[in-house]
């Protein structure tokens, strides 16, 4: 075929247009693209090669390689996987053929702000070569094809490009790029390393680059013609849990979470079924210092295929499980899927669903198992497990069993699910008091008539208890019911003599309550006699519903 000269789809150039335009501030992407291009064609050819196993013609290994020449200012990135035919290139590379493309662009269309988060919402691939580019020339050979049946195909991205058939031993394809003037940072082999190593560590072919020496004479780094891989290659989580140690799953969560100690758990499945995906999940021992920050993002790391797609994907977990370090894989996923594209996708609520259970799965065993390690954990992450009370519904009994309080049974530990089993004949509430510090807590007046009765009481003393509790009402069918809030009804836990004294009394005092009532007109809502205390001669409640004493110091701190 002579040399000739075709126009980009209309779609294309506008693509072409965004790409360039709006991509720029992420702009190392492209090498990431163009590699996880390569490598998709090394996994094509090995699908056919299953039936013809001729197509691996002398080059049974497959592998990318990547280099650069620094006088002529360009980037190779070179596969020996599946090629193309000159009808493909033409096809693969003038037009898009996927389906959704067209709905994002009317949706980009229709969009008054143009940016680059909706633009990353569709196919950037490669495409995006273009952002660093001022021109794009593939070389090209399909496995099997005569060696006369290469093709070249060259772009500047704009309105056209052009195809020709060449001469071409090589089977598979190199991606050339012609670098814009200002893009010579990337004619740097410790940084396209480094870009390699930060996204694509994990494709499972090696990726290789010319080996550099230092130099005495010239006093500077050298390139050899010995290549080395530079990434891993094989991804840890694609691998058979069996086929992993222990040692390893530990060595791989130092690398992903930079936290010197061993976690306190891990789980790692392969999920089918209608979302397909990988999921290793790490539950650190130590608390990192911004846990607080609620918008941190997750320690979620996202990849498709293999192909590492981002960082701290929090849409992948919900914010109590902020703390969760680990990998998932999706193989549904696209590989330009965009932070806002994971917040409305199926799939992603189905991984976030499964990754929750997951994570309450394991921490439920820790809890069950090993009562100790759990405590720990309850200490560094139990107060944003709490969140999780109010945020997500679905788990909420499950959380609930997960939680642990001081009581004034003991200063630590205390499950609902023990409270309960300590729960008094005729007691029907969980009785809960908030306070600043456990020893206000422990010294409330409020509680004097449940030690007298010998009932539990759970002292709360963080910061989102009131908040959790404002969400949580009963466990295991009992209402959780403050000991500082209304009159307290002991219900059954109280005998008939005890309920006639008390009227009694209450009859008798009657004058000296309403000389209370006078003078405390506009400061108390109500003076009543009660029968919660037993030392002490009076306490301030509040009412049912009403915020309690202890929330309202603390908005008033906060300047609420
Ligand atoms: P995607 O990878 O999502 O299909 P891209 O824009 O990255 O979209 O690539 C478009 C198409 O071009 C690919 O689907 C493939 O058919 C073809 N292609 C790109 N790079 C290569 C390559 N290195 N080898 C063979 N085909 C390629
Ligand atoms: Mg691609």
């Amino acid at each position: 075929m002579d040399k000739q000269t075709l126009s980009f789809q209309a779609e294309v150039k506008q693509i072409l247009h965004l790409v360039t335009h709006s991509l720029y501030s992420n702009k190392e992407i492209f090498l990431r693209e163009l590699v996880s291009n390569a490598s998709d064609a090394c996994d094509k050819l090995r699908f056919e090669a299953l039936d013809n196993a001729a197509l691996f013609e002398d080059q049974p290994n497959l592998e990318i390689r990547v280099w650069f020449d620094a006088e002529k200012k360009t980037i190779t990135i070179r596969d020996n996987g599946i090629g193309m035919t000159a009808e493909e290139a033409v096809a693969h590379l003038g037009t898009i053929a996927k389906s959704g493309t067209r709905e994002f662009m009317a949706k980009l269309e229709g969009d008054q702000k143009k940016d680059a988060n909706l633009i990353g919402q569709f196919g950037v691939g490669f495409y995006s070569g273009f952002i660093v580019a001022e021109r794009m020339t593939v070389e090209t050979r399909r496995a099997g094809a005569e060696a006369s049946q290469g093709v070249r195909w060259s772009s500047e991205g704009t309105g056209d490009f052009e195809v020709e058939t060449i001469e071409r031993a090589q089977r598979g394809t190199d991606v050339i790029l012609h670098l814009r003037e200002g893009e010579e940072e990337f004619l740097s082999a410790w940084k396209l390393k480094s870009i390699i190593s930060k996204y694509s560590d994990h494709i499972s072919l090696p990726v290789l680059m010319p080996k550099q020496k230092w130099d005495e004479e010239k006093k500077e780094q050298v390139t050899t013609d010995e290549w080395e891989p530079v990434n891993k290659a094989a991804a840890l989580w694609t691998r058979p849990k069996s086929e992993v140690t222990d040692a390893q799953y530990q060595e791989f969560y130092k690398q992903i979470s930079y936290d010197q100690e061993a976690p306190l758990a891990y789980t790692h499945n392969r999920v089918e079924g209608r979302t397909e995906y990988t999921q290793l999940l790490y539950v650190p021992a130590k608390a990192p210092f911004d846990l607080w920050n609620r918008d941190k993002r997750g320690g979620v790391k996202l990849y498709v295929k293999r192909v590492f797609i981002m960082d701290d994907a929090e849409a992948l977990m919900p914010v109590y499980l902020r703390f969760v370090k680990g990998v998932i894989d999706s193989a549904d996923l696209p590989l330009n899927v965009s932070r806002e594209l994971l917040q409305e996708s199926r799939d992603v609520k189905a991984i976030r669903e499964g990754s929750t259970k997951k994570v309450l799965g394991m921490l439920e065993d820790v809890a069950e198992n090993q009562k100790d390690k759990y405590a720990e954990f309850w200490k560094q992450f139990g107060a944003v497990l709490k969140e999780g009370i109010g945020e997500d519904f679905q788990n909420q009994e499950r959380l609930a069993k997960l939680l642990r309080f001081a009581s004034t049974t003991a200063d630590e530990g205390v499950s609902l699910p023990d409270y309960v089993a300590r729960m008094k004949e005729g007691q029907e509430s969980i009785y809960y008091i908030t306070a600043d510090s456990l020893a206000a807590a422990k010294n409330s007046p409020q509680l004097e008539i449940f030690r007298k009765k010998g009932i539990e009481v759970l002292l709360l003393t963080d910061r989102v208890d009131e908040w959790m509790l404002s969400h949580l009402y009963e466990f295991d069918g009992k209402p959780l019911q403050s000991v500082a809030k209304g009159g307290v009804d002991l219900g059954k836990l109280q005998d008939e003599e005890e309920k006639k004294a008390a009227e009694a009394t209450a009859e008798a005092l009657k004058p000296l309550i309403d000389r209370l009532k006078g003078s405390l007109q506009d400061r108390a809502k109500d003076v009543r006699v009660t029968t919660r205390l037993v030392d002490s001669p009076a306490c301030i409640v509040v009412d049912e519903g009403d915020m309690s004493g202890h929330l309202a110091r603390m908005l008033k701190q906060a300047g609420q």
